[in-house]
């Protein structure tokens, strides 16, 4: 089967090299590519390829026309790839353009550049004078252009046994098209496809399952050769690089922006300790609708990517909406309610949406211990299912729920605001919403047969609950509170929706006030275990889900 090769480009000679190469071995890395145009020590890197090593090296003098920083003229670039060829390096890259300058140029670097592949296996390491193995690559850090097919045919035409592209991604979907040449070229020649930038992770990490030669990781956080290239550590502890495979599912959540998501450590952690086969991955997808629906399109004409199931987060939970009533697709009552999407799951008939924060805001209210629901009597019917929430509150257990005729006050009106509401009142609350946006409050209010006053009397609503939907309070400004320390009470419970800082202002003067307090990351985990287990059909590993969301406050 296919290995795809972790790489470590090195871009200094400081630490010494060898150093620097056994850490990157010691972090999982295979293959070294050095990034000669990037180091002024030239005795340092003729010292390294004379010494034994352990692992493959990929020669690059990259040109500053293709990103690099080697400013001189192609004659003395070539004249050096020649030098340092002949110490027998591995791998030599050498970009398209330069290979199609000249022929003239072309037989000086087929002196120390085999166009066949060597006879060793990529991962081992030649001890005979056999020539290296050319590598024929593409550098765009402007766009992914819309005819990618056409680079790589004219990388293939090239020749050579490997061939490279990277292109700077301008949203995940880039990624996505990057991908697609991966899969339709993988089995006949060897190559490495890159999106780069942060939109660009999704090709990074699925390198392995589409059978690329290699991907790069830098060696460690901060060290990057190229924008958006993962650390070692991140490719094996986050995405769990080593349990890839072509049978992986990917899972991801769509955003923009999503660098300080939190969801991608949380899914990750929770496949790997469910010992699911999967992988979960940011895939930012630019605000507009346009871009969204362009973005599912794609994934959905691309059923050889295995993408099975998306967590929606800010701009696109309408958007999702949307798109999917523009298919006819099913979508849960609750989804209805809400009128948006958090939760996509593709299923054999196409995709399904569904909205897990507005159960979760429940299940979070429910971690209070006055708000718990009664042990259930033995076979007592069932409790509601999302889809029954219209009439969990008629229930003939609903009486016993501490929630029925609570009086709920919603701060916000915007998406979670909306979920919140529709969950309390399914569950028996009165509700009262208040916005700063006055005509948004009234628009929810009217929809939802709720309460509505100005966001001015905020401090004066009498409430047993308030469950805050507004942004107030997150991170950086963790200083804001949405509402005067003076008007919470013992007694009230207070939930935060925002968990960016675990505990808000709000929250700590709801229990400095001797309120029950309940964090944003109760219902953070609530809506990702309900979403694990729509995707993977079992109970989410709640405790591994715990432990890697753990916030510190600040960006991430
Ligand atoms: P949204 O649709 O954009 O709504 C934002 C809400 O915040 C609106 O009601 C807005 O009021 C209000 N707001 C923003 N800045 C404000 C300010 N300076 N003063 C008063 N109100 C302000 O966003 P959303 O999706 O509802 O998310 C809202 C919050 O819920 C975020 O903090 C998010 O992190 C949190 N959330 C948490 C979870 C979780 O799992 N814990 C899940 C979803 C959302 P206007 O209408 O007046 O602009």
């Amino acid at each position: 089967m296919h290995h795809t090769l972790l790489a470590v480009p090195l871009t200094s000679t400081t630490p010494p090299l060898d150093e620097q190469c056994a850490e990157a071995l010691r972090g999982g890395a295979e293959i070294i590519e050095l990034r000669v145009d990037a180091m002024d020590d030239l005795a340092a890197v003729e010292a390294f390829l004379k010494a034994p090593r352990a692992c493959p090296i990929i020669l690059t003098i990259r040109s500053s026309a293709e990103g690099g920083g080697w400013d001189g003229d192609d004659a003395a670039r070539i004249a050096l790839i020649e030098r340092l060829g002949l110490l027998q390096p591995g791998f030599i890259d050498v970009e398209l353009a330069t290979w199609e300058r000249s022929a003239n140029l072309r037989q000086k670097i087929e002196l120390v550049a085999a166009r066949e592949r060597p006879s060793a296996r990529p991962g081992a390491v030649s001890t005979d004078r056999e020539r290296n193995t050319l590598i024929l690559s593409h550098h765009d850090f402007r766009e992914t252009p819309r005819d990618l097919a056409a680079v790589f045919d004219r990388l293939e035409a090239g020749g050579a046994p490997i061939i490279k592209a990277a292109f700077a991604a301008r949203d995940a979907a880039d990624a996505v098209r990057v991908l697609e040449q991966l899969h339709t070229r993988a089995a006949r020649v060897s190559l490495v496809a890159l999106a780069m930038g942060d939109a660009g992770l999704a090709s990074r990490v699925l390198a392995r399952k589409l059978g690329a030669f290699l991907t790069f990781a830098a060696p460690r956080r901060g060290a990057e050769s190229a924008p958006g290239q993962p650390s070692l550590d991140d490719f094996r502890r986050l995405y769990g690089w080593d349990r890839l495979d072509v049978r992986t599912r990917v899972f991801g959540v769509v955003g923009w922006p999503l660098a300080h998501s939190r969801s991608p450590h949380v899914h990750n952690a929770a496949i790997a300790a469910a010992g699911v086969n999967g992988v979960y991955l940011p895939l930012p997808v630019r605000p507009d609708w346009e871009d969204f629906s362009a973005f599912m399109d794609l994934v959905d004409r691309s059923p050889w990517l295995d993408l099975d199931g998306l967590s929606i987060t800010i701009p696109h939970k309408e958007h999702a909406l949307r798109w999917l009533h523009e298919r006819n697709s099913p979508v849960s009552a609750i989804v209805t309610a809400c009128g948006s999407v958090n939760t996509l799951t593709r299923t054999p008939g196409g995709w399904r949406g569904d909205n897990t924060d507005a159960l979760a805001v429940i299940a979070a209210l429910r971690t209070c211990p006055a708000l718990a629901l009664p042990p259930t009597p033995p076979h007592a019917p069932e409790p509601p299912t999302d889809t029954q929430t219209e009439s969990a509150a008629t229930a003939p257990a609903a009486a016993l729920d501490p929630l029925v005729g609570r009086r709920a006050l919603v701060l916000g009106a915007g998406g979670a605001a909306r979920a919140a509401a529709v969950a309390l009142r399914a569950c028996g609350c009165r509700i009262t919403i208040c916005n700063r946006d006055g005509e948004r409050a009234r628009r929810l209010a009217e929809a939802l047969g709720a309460d509505r006053r100005d966001w001015s009397e905020r401090d004066a609503i009498e409430a047993d609950i308030i469950v805050q939907c507004t942004s107030v309070g997150m991170w950086p400004r963790v200083e804001d509170s949405p509402i005067s320390a003076r008007r919470l009470h013992a007694g009230c419970v207070v939930l935060d929706t925002v968990y960016n800082p675990p505990e808000t202002r709000l929250l700590r003067e709801a229990r400095q006030a001797g309120a029950h307090v309940v964090s944003g990351v109760e219902m953070f985990l609530a809506q990702a275990e309900a979403q694990f287990q729509l995707w993977h059909a079992r109970p989410a590993p709640a405790g591994a889900m715990r432990a890697a969301l753990n916030p510190p406050p600040g960006p991430g």
